[in-house]
């Protein structure tokens, strides 16, 4: 039978927006009870209670999905608890779906929180028996008054709960999943390292690693004391709390105490902090600091890569990197954790595809939200920026649309299964063809709106968003990107890629004939009236070259140079020009170090990994970061930021460099061909600035260890190998040679 169907949606039209509401219904079992399950799902967030129980640990239930397409259920097996007298309670929260979330504001799913719950089962005499929410339900109010994504969460236990009587009723459209995936959970706990007061006299916590989740404290007190807290990452130059990044989201936590002892913490909502600031409380709050801890939440991906090294900026670095996918992963791939966005961004998630899946095991989690692209893309084949946004895609951008080829594209090579190709091959196809038919050039993807290469740091345009890189030339070049990897996709699943592999020898060859005339790319670029409008309104400065940075990598990355050694030189002329500074935004980035790589460079991609000023990665290390940031200018040399608009600190994308100290410094990668690690690759390029590096990655093939160590007369290797699994081993030395499991040791004179 379809799941629900005799159940309704239940609400409350009473309740005061934003306040948490529990749905109630109490039962009665005269004979023991064989089987039960009760299945729920919520318009918001909800917890279910058993007599007062709390059932699962997983938080932020039913998760974020494109509700109006779908929208996850839970089923907990209930059978024991369903003796004599039982309560069942579902409370719920704004969350996603009816807060102020900044899609929900614009294209609602419900106005009211709402549940729709069933359940079923049969007792020891093998009758059945079903219950489902319907207007027998009543709802009353809980201690929770206010609960919002971003703005943070209010308890007052002195509150007087109020009987609402019985519910209202709605409908819906959506359609029913069971829950996929493994749900957020509560991780690591964290104990403040010191509490201070700022030179503007605030009462400040400090937790030592800016993270995703709520403090929890235990605490009594007497009825009606009051503690009061503000969220933020970050202090000013000034070392004062500094939560003007966090733009209109409030993140404040209230809790008012009745005198009973519990732990107090946020339910329905998070923050991404490592500063509290304690606003108001009762002198014994002080006391009581031992007692608080920051709990980190996000979804339950198992870790599957380990990197250390002898530089210690670089270890933190990779510390930060495993942070800010920590702190964004939390039931969808999101931009940041903290501000009023925590969204699907689709090129952020696409940026960091490659590193994610070498640090956790990713598969499921991102198997999820492409399902959620799927359902969003518009019958023409558009990708939105973001995703779930509940709608159709409107606004399309390079290098965010192509997620939708490069994430299942990097979920097949990290773990080998054609399913997640098989899956998502009708979405890349009608990409790619929607990608196609823009503009006039069907080789050529011209004259659109693109985010561009977001962020980049291009002389003279620091302070833009958009940095100066052509947004013509970074859309064709992913365009020709995307379609190079299709026509892989098309291979591996044994479709007929005829047309795609014609149209792609097109593409690449439109591609250097207009972008490289006489075999160099234009340093001016010639913009075309709709641009010149189109950027002008929304504020997109107007400067636009054909020759920088990220042109240069993403023309050498995705194969598109006429001639790739004067391309490679170009390049590095350009970062040496530039004081061996890189200028790339979020576009380039990922690519940089990897064409630096395959170039023949790789010690120029070393000195990036290593450079100190900014913009760099160590750069944000040695001011004190604990994740990635989102400028590379987010706190100036001055202390001062760079803006108050896109200045997270936690938001992955430049953590894309993580992929390369497992593929390049620890060399660990899958063979072409040999996807998921059948066979792998051991190639380690080691460089004596970093002196050691240990790598472990966790393949679903078994273990790999890579490791090497400068000594005095040369460079010792050491590989662990699974059993069973192929091994190519490259050293820089010219030795290559294929082994099987077990440990194999080198040694590379100097
Ligand atoms: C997000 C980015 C995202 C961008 C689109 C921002 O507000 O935080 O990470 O990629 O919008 O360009």
């Amino acid at each position: 039978m379809k799941k629900f169907s005799n159940a309704k949606w239940i609400c409350c039209k009473k309740a005061p927006d934003g306040a948490v509401v529990a749905f109630t219904k109490t039962l009665y079992f005269d004979k023991p009870v064989e089987k039960a399950v009760l299945r729920v799902t919520a318009a918001g967030i909800y917890e279910v209670y058993c007599n007062g129980e709390k059932l699962g640990n997983r938080l932020f239930k039913p998760g974020l999905t494109s509700y109006k397409k779908r929208l996850q259920y839970q089923s907990f097996a209930v059978a024991k608890r369903l003796v004599g007298k039982v309560e069942l309670r579902i409370e719920v929260a704004p969350g996603w779906a009816v807060g102020t979330f900044i899609v929900t504001r614009q294209k609602g799913f419900s106005d009211y929180v709402a549940t729709i719950a069933e359940l079923i089962g049969s007792d020891q005499d093998g009758n059945e028996f079903a219950f489902v929410t319907d207007e027998s339900w009543e709802a009353r109010s809980t201690p929770i008054t206010y609960s919002d994504i971003y703005h943070g969460e209010t308890v007052d236990y002195t509150a007087p709960i109020v009987e609402y009587g019985k519910v209202d009723t709605l409908t819906l459209q959506t359609e029913f999943i069971k829950q996929i995936g493994a749900g957020v959970v509560e991780n690591e706990k964290i104990s403040p390292v010191k509490q201070f007061v700022t030179p503007k006299g605030e009462r400040v916590i400090d937790f030592g690693q800016n993270l995703t989740g709520f403090v929890q404290i235990y605490m009594q007190g007497k009825a009606g004391e009051r503690v009061y807290l503000s969220c933020a990452e970050t202090l000013d130059k000034d070392g004062n709390f500094y939560n003007e990044n966090l733009r209109r989201a409030k993140c404040l936590v209230h809790y008012v105490l009745d005198g009973t002892p519990r732990v107090y913490k946020e339910t329905f909502s998070f923050q991404g902090f490592r500063y509290i600031r304690v606003d108001e409380c009762p002198d014994w709050f002080w006391e009581n600091l031992p007692r608080m801890q920051a709990v980190a939440v996000h979804s339950k991906i198992r870790r599957t890569g380990y990197f250390t090294c002898g530089n210690e900026k670089v270890n933190q670095l990779y510390h930060n990197i495993i942070w800010s996918q920590k702190g964004n992963y939390l039931d969808i791939p999101t931009d940041c954790p903290q501000r009023d966005e925590r969204l699907g961004w689709a090129g952020d998630a696409q940026i960091f595809a490659r590193t994610a899946t070498y640090n956790f095991d990713v598969y499921e989690f991102l198997r999820k939200w492409l399902g959620d692209l799927r359902l969003e893309q518009g019958k023409n084949g558009s990708i939105g920026g973001s995703c779930p946004i509940f709608e159709e895609a409107e606004r399309t951008s390079a290098g965010f649309g192509d997620a939708v080829v490069i994430v299942p594209w990097e979920l097949y090579r990290a773990y080998g299964k054609k399913e997640i190709l098989r899956e998502n091959f009708q979405m890349m196809k009608k990409w790619i063809e929607y990608v196609r038919k823009m503009g006039d050039n069907e080789y050529l993807w011209l004259g659109d709106w693109h985010f561009g290469d977001w962020l980049a740091m291009d002389e003279g345009m620091e302070d833009s968003y958009v940095g100066a890189t052509a947004n013509d030339l970074v859309a064709s070049a992913f365009y020709a990107y995307s379609l190079s990897l299709f026509v892989k996709v098309g291979n591996v699943l044994g479709e007929d890629m005829r047309e795609y592999e014609d149209l792609l020898v097109k593409v690449k060859q439109a591609y250097k004939e207009y972008f490289t005339p006489n075999g160099e790319l234009l340093e001016e670029y010639p913009y075309t009236e709709w641009q010149r409008l189109n950027e002008g309104e929304t504020g997109m400065d107007l400067v636009r070259k054909g020759k920088t940075q990220t042109a240069l990598t993403l023309t050498l990355a995705f194969d598109l140079a006429s001639d790739r050694e004067k391309f490679a030189n170009q390049l590095e002329e350009m970062l040496v020009k530039n004081g061996g500074r890189m200028t790339t935004g979020f576009l380039g980035t990922p690519y940089l170090l990897p064409t630096l790589t395959a170039t023949g460079n790789v010690k120029r991609a070393y000195d990036l990994l290593l450079y100190e000023g900014t913009p760099s990665w160590l750069y944000a290390v040695n001011h004190g970061a604990t994740t990635i940031w989102e400028h590379w200018n987010g706190i100036k040399e001055d202390g001062s930021f760079w803006a108050t608009e896109m200045n997270s600190f936690n938001h992955y994308a430049y953590g894309s460099v993580g992929g390369w100290l497992y593929e390049t410094v620890a060399g660990i990668r899958t063979q072409d061909g040999f996807e998921g690690y059948k066979k792998a690759i051991l190639a380690p390029m080691p460089d004596r600035r970093l002196g050691f590096v240990d790598c472990v990655l966790d393949t679903r093939n078994g273990r790999i260890k890579s490791s090497w160590k400068y000594q005095k007369e040369g460079v010792k290797f050491v590989f662990t190998v699974p059993k069973g699994m192929e091994a190519e081993i490259r050293l820089p030395n010219g030795v290559c040679e294929t082994v099987t499991g077990g440990k194999h040791e080198y040694f590379m004179n100097l």
